[in-house]
């Protein structure tokens, strides 16, 4: 168990850990089953365990890890999209609206017009800068801070009063920032949603979402969801996530360094347009971010002017790979238009990894350099 008072790595070497017994592991190794013996008389009712949809003691021990960092009760969800989409629709009636960012995650914004329209519920998007509708008659406003791939950012705090007086509840996908970044929940968010995938879990091996609250009604309803629907990720990768959480505070403190250094490398080359990363004090996210986020992400954007110059900047870089997701180890760059989202051609999140910053820093400036300026190759 951690104590509230600990610093972040502390808290995440601890996160959901057994108290400490002679001859047990530190973090015990996955359970496997899908039916657990029953007490013959008592039945299920005897024992924490009866089946493996709702019951599972490694995924207990990483909800335990989760909701400590983020500062209530956690269920983890077999994806983000499980778990974001599973709240949702938990929440959600025919005739309830809803508030989604119109610059969020993509597959949140497809969901919401082809599954929640349908059932008649009515969407609403608004672009997480503002301008905000009003929230009368509202059942539910999700924010998404920094909002993936665009890296706006919102004040949670003051959206949250705002809904509140209207009755909404509020939920923030935490996926960017993770709860190392910053504590949606503190800031007066009812729930968090996010993919663990990313940074939260950072090693590019499992796919994981959750969601947390400090509400037990709404976390009852989310729980029912996921025992009735069986969204639920493995023993294996429950396991493998709650091993990588020891390593959260390393992990982000190098990525957010990286970025860092690889911001200040691009802010200074006229070739590359659209720069936006959070900490950068001239970024518009910079006057709420550097007041709510407790640190800023390894992810940042910028437009290359083309498909083409893109294609040429990765096969020129020997540290950046090209591939979606984000927040892994690896330094990895996506070119988000080619998954049909409406990003320009050029756009580029690219995601620090955890290299050392000078081999990146260098490594970026050189394959910007061979890859020329935005157009066709000729030589292709
Ligand atoms: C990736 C992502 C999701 C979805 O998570 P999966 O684990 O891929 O299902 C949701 N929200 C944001 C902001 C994301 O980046």
């Amino acid at each position: 168990m951690t104590d509230q008072q600990d610093h972040d790595g502390t808290r995440c070497v601890r996160a959901g850990l057994p108290e400490p017994a002679p001859g047990e592991p530190f973090l015990p190794g996955p359970v496997f089953a899908a039916p657990y013996h029953l007490d013959p008389w008592q039945g299920p009712s005897a024992a924490a365990n009866g089946y493996g949809r709702p019951d599972n003691p490694t995924r207990r021990l990483l909800e335990a890890a989760i909701g400590e960092l983020e500062g209530g009760d956690c269920r983890v969800f077999a994806s983000g999209q499980a778990a974001i989409t599973g709240l949702l629709l938990a929440v959600l009636r025919p005739g309830d609206a809803v508030v989604l960012p119109s610059d969020g995650y993509f597959p949140v914004r497809a969901f919401a017009t082809d599954t929640l329209a349908g059932i008649g519920v009515r969407v609403v998007f608004a672009p997480t800068v503002g301008p905000y509708p009003s929230f009368e008659g509202v059942r539910l406003v999700l924010l998404e801070t920094p909002a993936n791939p665009g890296l706006d950012v919102v004040d949670v705090a003051a959206l949250a009063a705002r809904a509140h007086a209207a009755g909404a509840l509020v939920a923030v996908d935490n996926t960017t920032a993770t709860p190392l970044g910053q504590r949606p929940l503190d800031l007066g968010a009812d729930l968090v949603v996010a993919s663990g995938t990313k940074a939260l879990t950072g090693h590019s091996d499992l796919l994981l979402g959750y969601v947390a609250s400090r509400s037990a009604a709404v976390l009852d309803l989310v729980t029912a969801w996921r025992t009735t629907t069986g969204a639920v990720p493995g023993a294996f990768d429950a396991w493998l996530a709650h091993r990588s959480l020891a390593t959260l505070d390393l992990r982000l403190a190098r990525q957010s360094t990286n970025a860092e250094a690889v911001a200040a490398l691009l802010a200074g080359r006229s070739d590359v347009d659209g720069l936006r990363w959070p900490g950068l004090p001239d970024d518009p996210a910079y006057p709420v971010a550097s007041v709510q986020m407790r640190r800023m992400p390894g992810v940042l954007s910028f437009d290359l002017g083309g498909a083409d110059r893109v294609g040429r900047f990765l096969v020129a870089a020997r540290l950046v790979a090209a591939a979606t997701s984000f927040g892994g180890l690896h330094t990895t760059a996506d070119r988000r238009a080619q998954w049909g989202d409406d990003t320009a051609p050029g756009f580029v999140r690219l995601s620090c990894g955890i290299e050392d910053p000078a081999d990146l820093v260098a490594d970026i400036a050189a394959a910007l350099d061979a890859a020329g300026p935005a157009g066709p190759s000729v030589d292709r």
